[in-house]
């Protein structure tokens, strides 16, 4: 039964403060939070870790959501601070040009050389017409409003419309028009391998060429064009040991983590907050970090949201396998598909980033972008007639293992009327809760996606601005 009573009187100074989210966000704020007082998280999954958990399938050794490999930030804190979830020695480092090594299925070809669309395997003619059209400088592209107006500024119409759209359409499913320009990181189209591999080396000294194009053989990115920081990984399979290393320190410290907890109703009161959960629980706190999509706030927080103005995610697919024999990934970390006519958008090859990752067969992950979730066995299917039909096994494989996860949340689609949408809803949140609530991220900014920024962007917030309120 709810409780009905009104709260008493609260000391704000004695409140806790309440973290919503125990993805590796939310409890590495919640572990900067501790040392002020109380603590409270609240996980509407039956397990911490969010994206950043791995799944253990016992003897088949641990998975992840797809590929998620810590990269340093170059706030030394920060790195510092990921480094130290796990002794130094279970760490495996990645550095130079293996820091981000990764290959691409592209027009046909799998690609180990490079990640970023490689133009010299398309036809002659056409190649031709891409370099013909390539502007001088690009034209204004960070200022770009819309992934199409990105790629022509950066690129020139002909490799857009032949290279990029394709590419960014086949993946968000949407006109490259209605996309956000950060369909042109997930996918990515930040860099293309232009030029042939001595072209590549002498167009080096061009720097309006060379910060667009991708160096043609990622192994022989000179040192000079390779970033100081590193990648790191857990040596034995498994990016979720760092988290539950984490939410083990928080328990020790006596922070109170609560999971498979819904919240109702999210109210300012002259204290702080007061959050009333589905079983009626109501916990009243100082301050709330929300760490979850803000989206998820808006009900708790008497916001209406519009969704018939929203693009639904797209649902997210997890295939994790254990094959007989290696496919054809080589040494790549992971493969992502470009080509628009598969599901498949990126294979995570665990071995060749993670030495100790299992003890009998090769363990993979399949990540499946589709439209609707269908059938786990189907979407198995899916995952292992695409190996075939890219080219990475010679017909099906022969599987040791194999387990299927469809994403709760899907993977959010970034289109303009999305991060309209989203932008909308956060601006009535602020209105709605005031200061009280701090938006931490996914969602929380529109440039806020990859898991380097999103740490970064909390870490700053958590060591500098406690104080801070809802953005805008
Ligand atoms: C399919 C996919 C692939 C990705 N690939 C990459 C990649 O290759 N590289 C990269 O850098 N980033 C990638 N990302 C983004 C990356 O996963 C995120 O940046 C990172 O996980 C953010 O961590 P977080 O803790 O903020 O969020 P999450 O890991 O999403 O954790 C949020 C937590 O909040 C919980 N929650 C949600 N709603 C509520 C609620 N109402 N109440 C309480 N709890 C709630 C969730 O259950 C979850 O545990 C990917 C994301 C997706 C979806």
């Amino acid at each position: 039964m709810p409780m009905t009573s009104p709260m008493p009187a609260h000391n704000p100074q004695t409140l806790p403060q309440i973290v919503v989210g125990a993805g590796l966000n939310g409890l590495m704020v919640a572990d900067h939070l501790r040392t002020n007082g109380p603590v409270i998280v609240l996980e509407a999954a039956d397990r911490c870790g969010g994206l950043l958990g791995s799944f253990d399938f016992g003897t088949h050794g641990r998975f992840d959501h797809g590929t998620h490999i810590f990269a340093e930030t170059g706030e030394a804190a920060l790195d510092a601070y990921l480094q130290g979830l796990l002794p130094s020695e279970q760490w495996v480092q990645l550095r130079g040009h293996r820091r981000n090594f990764a290959g691409l299925v592209f027009n046909g070809h799998v690609q180990h050389h490079t990640l970023y669309p490689d133009l010299t395997s398309l036809p002659t003619d056409q190649y031709q017409a891409c370099l013909d059209g390539l502007p001088v400088n690009d034209l204004g592209s960070e200022s770009a409003p819309n992934a199409l107006e990105y790629l022509e500024r950066r690129y020139g119409s002909e490799i857009a419309k032949s290279v990029g759209v394709p590419i960014v359409e086949g993946f968000a499913k949407a006109p490259a028009a209605d996309l956000s320009p950060l369909v042109t990181r997930l996918c990515p189209l930040d860099r293309l391998a232009l030029f042939d591999g001595p072209t590549t080396m002498q167009k080096l000294g061009d720097p309006e060429i060379s910060r667009r194009m991708a160096f043609v053989d990622q192994r022989e990115l000179p040192e000079s064009e390779q970033s100081p920081l590193a990648s790191f990984y857990p040596r034995t399979r498994g990016i979720g040991q760092a988290v539950e290393a984490l939410e083990q320190r928080l328990v020790d410290a006596g922070v109170d983590i609560r999971t498979g907890v819904r919240i109702e109703n999210l109210d300012p009161t002259d204290f702080g907050v007061e959050l009333t959960m589905q079983d009626g629980t109501v916990l009243a706190a100082a301050h709330v970090y929300w760490t979850a999509n803000p989206l998820t706030m808006a009900g708790p927080a008497g916001v209406a949201v519009d969704y018939s103005m929203m693009d639904r995610p797209l649902t997210a697919v997890l295939c994790h396998l254990v094959l007989d024999e290696a496919p054809g990934l080589g040494d790549v970390h992971y493969l992502q598909v470009a080509d628009a006519e598969y599901s498949t958008y990126r294979y995570t090859n665990y071995d060749a980033f993670c030495p100790e990752g299992h003890q009998t067969g090769v363990p993979i992950t399949v990540e499946l972008l589709v439209d609707e979730p269908g059938d786990p066995t189907a979407l198995l299917e899916v995952a292992l007639t695409e190996m075939a039909a890219i080219g990475i096994t010679d017909g099906a494989p022969a599987v040791q293992f194999s387990a299927v996860n469809v994403l709760p949340y899907g993977f959010p689609r970034p289109t303009l009327a999305n991060m309209a949408a989203i932008s909308k809803v956060r601006n009535a949140l602020a209105d709605a809760v005031g200061d009280t609530v701090t938006m931490l991220g996914i969602g929380s900014r529109d440039d806020l996606f990859f898991m380097t920024d999103v740490l970064l962007a909390s870490f700053v917030h958590v060591t500098q601005h406690q104080s801070a309120t809802v953005g805008r």
